[in-house]
């Protein structure tokens, strides 16, 4: 017998709108989806938000009930098929146990464009917010790479961000936003929130909290907590590659029934971020410049290894399709020897390399070895 009951589900997905394949059904079970108690069996001890509420859920002695965990990896705009599965096991969950449920816990991320919408997370938790009323506390915790809207602060209780990049801490920010809603359900904590967005497009690189400008950022916002007041304070440099209207910077604190607090210290650290904007924004060359630099450094420094240009206009890990070709093309141009280039999506080439017969050999083959050199047109005619 356990006193309170928790509804939790997990859809996660990380936009990048100029990506032009879509991010289906499909694409989430590649990755993650799982259903009701499978979500426990499959993530339980582990580093995820899903793992984080379940740990702290087993030592308070919570029952959770799940719906769905779901994540794909970061590409692009999520199908609105897809989007009304996942949101809509979400939802019925949630009207199913809607009369022994104390609280909702989503990890999501933040940064999902659905087709058709500009953002993903707002309009479900509103959807949820319909459905459980005003008196359920509903808290999300989310990727520091989320752009966060007003519908999601609207109708989440407390936001709860990821506080390192490279993430480390998925399974803390899951436990953290747990015992923000147990405190929440049993009355010692009366979440407020307050937003600030400075006007901040952070570059990713930029945005490593281990060194540089967000490590001093996430610095001053573990102090902020200490204040009197103040549960939370949440520091997301945005996902630039999600095209909408509320992508960037946004500062969303969470305080203890004191809204003034709440937007005291998120304007507080809103102006470090602005006094940092240089930093945060950095300075990147071009492709033209980029590999004339690194010809450089290698000439000057032919002892220390090799010197690496990352293309961050196409990071796959960031939904990039890995296709684009303008520092291939300046290695070409620039005439450079002793030089590697990887990786590339491209699997026309990688069908001609990886055909026994190229095209010509094929056709010249193809007298002795009619078989083979018609099995490998027909590949060639399915690869373009
Ligand atoms: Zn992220």
């Amino acid at each position: 017998m356990t006193d309170e009951t928790v509804l939790v589900g997990g859809f996660a997905h990380e936009t990048n709108t100029f990506a032009p394949t879509p991010t289906g059904r499909k694409q989430f079970q590649q990755r993650l989806e799982r259903f009701g108690e499978a979500v426990p069996a499959e993530l339980r001890g582990t580093n995820t938000g899903i793992g984080g509420v379940i740990d702290v859920a087993d030592d308070a002695g919570v029952d959770l009930i799940h719906t769905v965990a779901a994540s794909a990896t970061p590409g692009g705009h999520v199908t609105e098929a897809a989007y009304e599965f996942y949101t809509g096991e979400i939802l019925e969950g949630a009207r199913t146990h809607r009369e022994e449920i104390d609280g909702v816990i989503l990890p999501l991320h933040g940064a999902m464009v659905p087709e058709g919408m500009d953002d993903g997370e707002g309009p479900l938790l509103a959807d949820l917010r319909e459905v459980v009323g005003p008196e359920v506390p509903i808290v999300v915790t989310l990727d520091l790479h989320g752009n966060v809207t007003d519908e999601m602060v609207a109708a989440a209780d407390a936001l709860v961000a990821y506080e390192t990049y490279p993430h480390t801490d998925m399974g803390d920010t899951g436990a953290t936003g747990m015992e923000i809603l147990l405190e929440t359900i049993r009355g010692s904590l009366t979440p407020t929130m307050a937003v600030e967005r400075p006007p901040v497009l952070a570059f990713t690189p930029t945005q490593n909290t281990r060194e540089g400008p967000m490590a001093a950022i996430m610095a001053e916002a573990r102090e902020l907590e200490a204040r009197e007041g103040i549960r939370k304070v949440n520091v997301f440099p945005g996902f630039a590659a999600a095209d909408i209207p509320e992508m960037g910077f946004s500062i969303p604190v969470v305080a203890d029934g004191d809204p003034d607090a709440a937007a005291d210290a998120a304007r507080d650290l809103a102006e470090t971020v602005w006094e940092r904007h240089d930093a945060l924004v950095g300075d990147y060359p071009t492709p033209t410049e980029g590999v004339r630099r690194a010809a450089a450094l290698a000439a000057d420094n032919e002892d220390d290894g090799p010197v690496v240009v990352a293309d961050v206009g196409d990071n796959p890990g960031g939904g990039g399709t890995g296709d684009t070709t303008p520092v291939l093309r300046e290695l070409l141009e620039q005439e450079l020897t002793d030089a590697g280039f990887a990786i590339m999506c491209d699997p026309a080439a990688v069908q001609r390399v990886s055909t026994p017969a190229s095209a010509s050999a094929s056709r010249s083959a193809s007298a002795a070895r009619p078989s083979a050199g018609s099995a490998t047109r027909s590949r060639e005619s399915t690869a373009t």
